[in-house]
């Protein structure tokens, strides 16, 4: 307990000191803190994340912690360290602009780090890896600037990425969280539903995004929440179409266009499917497992009724279809 809690110190000392390296050095403000302005972030915002810059050199963390009195072992437990074969250390993030993680109660636990290169050979996105204090399928990135408006509005939406939180934020929308670096996991479905059974997904327009939205849907069904879709056109994803129109275009139209999932899976699948009998009758059996996931029976019988009209396909025959869902899978 001990070590966590020096691993607790390490972090927050990290996330200021990038925080500082954003602010007051030389190539923070010119390179990082630019890039965050050209991206339409205010400084309010940048503030209010603790994001950071982290300089593009080999060992100036490293050397700076140490001088700050932390061990070569906490570095290496938070990663913010790696080791080489000779077992030299270099820091994880350089060059890159800084996104704290943290818990619910708002310490830092880990740290993205988004490259300002444009070449397709460097990863664009660098993460704190497992540890300690960092569990990441426990952790949803903004939860702790998200959980008194997720309650307020009994909503929650779920977005892909660093960005388009801060983004939502920024465009007045702060019940929103991510699931950042890792997909969709039960135990950050289970610590959202600590808080709201109504989740909104908001994932990218794109082909990754619409894989998983499916996946996601089908997980949050089966942890008895609530769930609406909405997809960004034209590859847009949170962050570039709140850009692109501007808070109340933003607002008004993810009111607007939020869809129920099972409008919304039917659409996405019968578009591919076309008029082919076999592929339609696919369709409705994934349509029919997805409904089979919800552990309230109510909800079941309402979703299967308007599955019914939808498909125009009869209830009882999708009645049998889910039983017999059922019975395969116990
Ligand atoms: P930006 O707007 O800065 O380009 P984004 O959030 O739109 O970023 P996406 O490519 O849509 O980026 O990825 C969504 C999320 O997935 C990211 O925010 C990040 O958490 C994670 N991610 C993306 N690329 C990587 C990567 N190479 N390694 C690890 N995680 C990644
Ligand atoms: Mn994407
Ligand atoms: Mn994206
Ligand atoms: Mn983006």
């Amino acid at each position: 307990q001990d070590k966590r809690e020096s691993l607790y110190v390490l972090s927050q000392w990290a996330g200021k000191w990038f925080r500082n390296t954003l602010w007051e050095t030389e190539a923070g403000r010119s390179i990082g803190l630019s890039y965050f302005k050209e991206r339409g972030y205010r400084e309010d915002i940048i503030q209010k994340f603790e994001l950071g810059y982290s300089p593009d050199q080999w060992t100036q963390l490293i050397e700076e912690a140490k001088k700050a009195g932390f061990q070569d072992e906490y570095l290496l437990d938070i990663g913010l360290a790696i080791q080489r074969d000779d077992k030299s250390l270099y820091d994880r993030f350089r060059g890159r602009v800084i996104f704290p993680i943290h818990n619910l109660t708002g310490r830092i636990i880990g740290f993205g780090g988004r490259t300002l290169k444009t070449e397709k050979s460097t990863p664009k996105y660098v993460n704190s890896p497992e540890s300690e204090i960092y569990h990441k399928s426990d952790v949803l990135y903004g939860l702790n600037f998200a959980k008194k408006a997720v309650m307020d509005a009994d909503l929650c939406y779920l977005v892909e990425g660093y960005a388009d939180v801060i983004a939502m934020h920024q465009a007045g929308v702060e019940n929103v969280v991510s699931s950042s670096g890792t997909s969709l996991t039960t135990g950050q479905i289970k610590l959202i539903s600590r808080f709201t059974k109504n989740v909104v997904i908001l994932y990218d327009g794109d082909a990754a995004g619409i894989k998983a939205s499916l996946r996601g849907t089908d997980m949050l069904l089966e942890e008895g929440l609530n769930v609406k879709v909405l997809l960004f056109p034209d590859g847009n994803d949170p962050d570039s179409y709140a850009k692109q129109v501007g808070s109340a275009a933003f607002k008004a139209y993810i009111e607007k266009h939020q869809e129920d999932f099972i409008f919304y899976k039917t659409r996405i699948l019968l578009k591919d499917a076309q008029q082919d009998p076999i592929k339609r009758a696919e369709v409705i059996r994934e349509v029919v497992t997805s409904i089979s996931l919800i552990p309230d029976e109510i909800k079941v019988s309402i979703f299967i009724k308007q599955c019914s009209t939808l498909l125009d396909i009869q209830e009882r025959v999708l009645l049998t279809e889910l039983n017999k869902i059922r019975i395969n899978r116990a």
